[in-house]
């Protein structure tokens, strides 16, 4: 059996049914589909779905190594053409207050509009469609293949779905229309004007907030932070159930008083009730020769996020499962207990912690 790169980079949880049903990947030719938010000017045609706003001549292909310009018009080459399609827990994005214990049906491109030293996939996001093994997933196929696999969701994940924007954007409109959920993991480096219209269609996120120095992101990923933080407000404005990562990387993100000032921004900007996971850097890609983050210097970032008045705040990626349940702010209870992605205890009822009855925030189905 044929493998595409996704699998060897080890995203896989469970093969999908197209796997199963003897979709292969790599054997098609590219799908191209005229790109969305695209300018005509002197200077070439601009790309303005990110902040990046790549500016090509004919025959030039984009930053984010997915998009190429034909014949005087922007096309991109991330349509129907996912280099990984599996069955994720929902948990795995992660996302604890959406859907828990549910499957996310996750798709992804190759393709990346940062370039991230510390960047787990970087196989497929550090790459072009033309190099990786391809599903020939067409919007509606992946609709069905969600629905078959009894997936509550459809996850654009794994590379930067705001590249393949075009994709994720039809296949949402279908699968909202087909009761199908769906849920961006991203950077959230992404304008304004796409990122309001791909929340139309979007019913969750999970956003990585890099670091909360604008140096350190340009060094870091090549981006900048304003945009991630403009983002952020949008999807919350526009009503996206929205849970934020920070991945604390030893000698670039790990500094407290930082991390301190981001809680603090997080706390006076309405992110209270938003989910934060505080994530363990593990050494991968140019950044092999740094060591884990030191578990006590989650549990320290954790303290500070709720001295700021953050009411969910979780440690991911490390051994023992700990600080990943969801405790009722009002009265302690674990509300929702997890044990790796699988969901172990569960004190919910209509929303509501079972022993006090307050809220807890989130999409509970
Ligand atoms: S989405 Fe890609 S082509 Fe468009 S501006 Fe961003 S990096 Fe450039």
């Amino acid at each position: 059996m044929k493998k595409c790169l996704a699998f060897s980079a080890g995203i896989v949880t469970y093969p999908c049914s197209a796997f199963m049903n003897g979709v292969i990947p790599g054997e098609q030719e590219l799908h191209r589909k005229v790109a969305m938010f695209q300018e005509e000017t002197p200077r070439g045609i601009v790309c303005r779905i990110c902040p990046n706003e790549c500016v090509l001549k004919e025959g030039e292909i984009s930053d984010c190594r997915n998009r190429i310009v034909r014949n005087s018009k922007l096309y991109t080459m991330a349509y129907g053409n996912p280099c990984s399609a599996n069955v994720d827990p929902i948990e795995k994005k992660p996302l604890y207050h959406f859907f828990p214990g549910s499957r996310a049906y996750s798709i992804a491109t190759a393709g990346c509009n940062l370039a991230c030293l510390n960047c787990q996939n970087w196989t497929i996001s550090q790459t072009s469609p033309d190099k990786t093994r391809n599903y020939d997933l067409l919007p509606e196929r992946v609709v069905e293949e969600s629905i078959r696999n009894n997936c509550k969701s459809i996850a654009y994940t794994y590379s930067e779905p705001t590249t393949f924007y075009e994709y994720a954007y039809e296949t949402a409109s279908i699968a909202k229309n087909s009761g199908v959920k769906n849920i961006f993991k991203t950077n959230g480096y992404i304008n304004p004007e796409p990122l309001r219209k791909i929340c139309s269609v979007l019913d969750a996120a999970n956003v990585d907030l890099k670091s909360f120095n604008d140096s350190t992101y340009l060094k870091l990923t090549g981006g900048k932070l304003q945009p991630v933080l403009d983002a952020l407000k949008i999807y919350k404005d526009m009503g996206t159930w929205l849970e934020i990562t920070n991945l604390i990387v030893p000698t670039w993100s790990d500094n407290t008083e930082e991390i301190g000032r981001m809680c603090k921004w997080l706390s006076e900007n309405g992110f209270k009730e938003t989910p934060l996971h505080f994530s363990r850097f593990y050494p991968t890609h140019k950044l092999e020769q740094l060591p884990p983050t030191p578990v006590e210097l989650l549990r320290d970032a954790l303290k500070i996020a709720i001295a700021e008045g953050l009411k969910y705040v979780y440690i991911g990626n490390v051994p023992g499962n700990e600080m990943a349940d969801t405790k009722c702010p009002s009265c302690g209870t674990t509300v929702i207990g997890r044990q790796g992605y699988r969901i172990t205890v569960n004190n919910m009822e209509g929303g509501k912690c079972k022993n006090c009855k307050n809220v807890i925030d989130g999409v509970w189905g």
